[in-house]
Parts: C-alpha cells; structure tokens; sequence
C-alpha cells in the first residue's frame, strides 16, 4: 500500500516563448525523482516537447491529457512512465490544440485539469505542469491547477515586459478561481556570465524580486540543448554537465525552501 504524500502542484509558466519553460519542467521532474521523490510530468503544450523530451514517442499515442480533458480518457489511462526520467508522465500530442475550440461551451472549462488530476493527489510530491507560451485556456487550467509558479526567465533586455501581464493573470485568477495560487520562484535561466546585459537584468531582478528569485542560476549549456533529441533529461544525457549539475541544484533549493530543516539534518 503506497503511503499517502503531500502534493504540491508547481506549474512551470510565462508567457514568452522559450524561456527555457520545458527545460525545466523535464530537467526538474528528472532531478527531483533523483531525490527519491515522486513526480508526475504534465505536458500542458500542443508542441508536446516535454513529452519527447521524457522519451516518450508523442506519435504513438492513444491516450494524452487532450483526451483526457474532453473527458475520453480516464487518468489510468493516459498516465506514462519516463524510463530515463524515473517519472510518470500525462502526455500531449497536435490534439491538444483543438481542446481550446471544444471546450468552449463546457461547463467549468478552466477546472478540468483540477478535476482530472484530482485522484492523484496524494500520490506524488510533486506534480509539474509545463505551460505553452500563451495565456490561454491551458495555462488557465494549469494556473487554477496550481499550488504554485515556477516563472522561468531569460536575462535579457525585454524579459520584464510580459512579466506584468502574467502577474495580472496570476492575480485574477486567485480572484477568481484559485485561492491558494502563489508565485513559487523566479528562475534565471540560460544565463550566460560573460554577457553584462544579462548581468544588469539580473542584477535588477534581484534587486525588484529578492526573496521570490531562486539563488540557482541555470546556465546556457549545450548539453541541455542536445539531451531531448535522444528521448532524455540531462541527468540521463550527461550528469557531470554544468546543466545537470544546476537542475540537480535548483530541486534541492526547492526541497529545501519548503521543508527549511531538511537541509541541516545529520544525515
Ligand atoms: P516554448 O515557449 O516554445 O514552450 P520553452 O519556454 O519551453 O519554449 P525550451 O523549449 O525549454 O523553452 O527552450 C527553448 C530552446 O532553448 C530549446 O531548444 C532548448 O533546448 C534550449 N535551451 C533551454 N535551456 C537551455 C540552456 N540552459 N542552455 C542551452 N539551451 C537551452
Ligand atoms: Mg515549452
């Protein structure tokens, strides 16, 4: 009999397109079953990039969370396993694209993730949501899913601009339709400490977002780039990688924030 856990739902958004959002999502859920615990991967974008990039074959498939939210499917069904990942995956296809149009009329139509991954609370530790670049009706249900944000950014000169828009998503929908939403972290990524611009945008984050800014900083690593191609998150790729090393990081930073005395026990 599995024990029963405490699930925190993270979903990994911003609006602006690659910022590094999948490369988390993937990269976390990996480093964090690395950590001994239990992770579900959702692939909330019609891409599918966080389903390949877990090493599951997006062509193959029967059942995905776009059947799965039209309610085809029940989540037994649609729930994989990433065998390079150590991690259960909900996978998207093309088809999801379509679940904005023929949900239009439905009833509660930001609530169904909610409701469909509402059995697997207590399963896992950690539920990971990768969100499309859109503020749209997935990343809604993703947001309404959500305990909290994880906001990848890239230091750049206009990462700030789409950030406000987000916030006020975010804001309207703990109005309106969650409660409990808050933003987990800001996370530096692709970063490269040669470029002074990225050095000033991040030191301005600092200064603007403090305790919300994750002290890890993922690094531009090629590694990172190369390991979807071949199915795997980068600690399956190649775990001495810069890149490997900083996700590994960036999950005990988070394990660490929300558990504060599990980083100075006696081991
Ligand atoms: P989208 O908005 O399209 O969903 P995204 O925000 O999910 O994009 P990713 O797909 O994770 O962004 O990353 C965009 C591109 O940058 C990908 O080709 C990815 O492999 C690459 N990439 C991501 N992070 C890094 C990194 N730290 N170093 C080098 N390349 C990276
Ligand atoms: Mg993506």
């Amino acid at each position: 009999m599995m024990s029963q856990r405490q699930t925190r739902v993270l979903a990994i958004a911003n609006q602006k397109g690659g910022v590094g959002k999948t490369t988390t999502a993937v990269n976390l859920a990996a480093s964090l079953a690395h950590l001994d615990k239990r992770i579900l991967l959702v692939d909330l974008d019609p891409q599918a990039n966080a389903t390949m990039g877990a090493g599951i074959d997006k062509a193959k498939l029967e059942h995905t969370i776009y059947t799965l939210l039209i309610g085809e499917s029940a989540i037994e069904q649609a729930v994989m396993v990433s065998e390079s990942g150590g991690f259960d995956v909900l996978p998207a296809n093309r088809d999801l694209a379509g679940a904005e149009v023929e949900l239009v009329d439905a009833e509660a139509r930001e609530m169904r993730l909610k409701s469909a991954l509402a059995s697997l609370i207590g399963k896992y530790d950690f539920v990971i949501l990768d969100c499309p670049p859109a503020l749209n009706l997935l990343t809604l249900n993703g947001l309404v899913a959500a305990d909290a944000v994880m906001i990848p950014m890239q230091c750049e000169y206009y990462a700030l601009e789409g950030l406000s828009d987000l916030v006020n998503t975010l804001k309207r929908v703990k109005q309106n339709l969650n409660r409990k939403i808050e933003i987990e972290g800001l996370l530096r990524t692709m970063f490269d400490p040669r470029s002074t611009l990225a050095q000033q945008v991040s030191d301005q984050l600092v200064r603007h977002f403090t305790s919300k800014l994750y002290h890890t900083v993922i690094p531009r690593n090629v590694r990172l780039a190369e390991a979807p191609s071949y199915g795997r998150p980068i600690l399956s790729y190649d775990k001495g990688s810069k890149g490997a090393i900083a996700y590994l990081q960036l999950a005990e930073e988070l394990l660490a924030r929300h558990n504060p005395a599990q980083s100075v026990q006696p081991v």
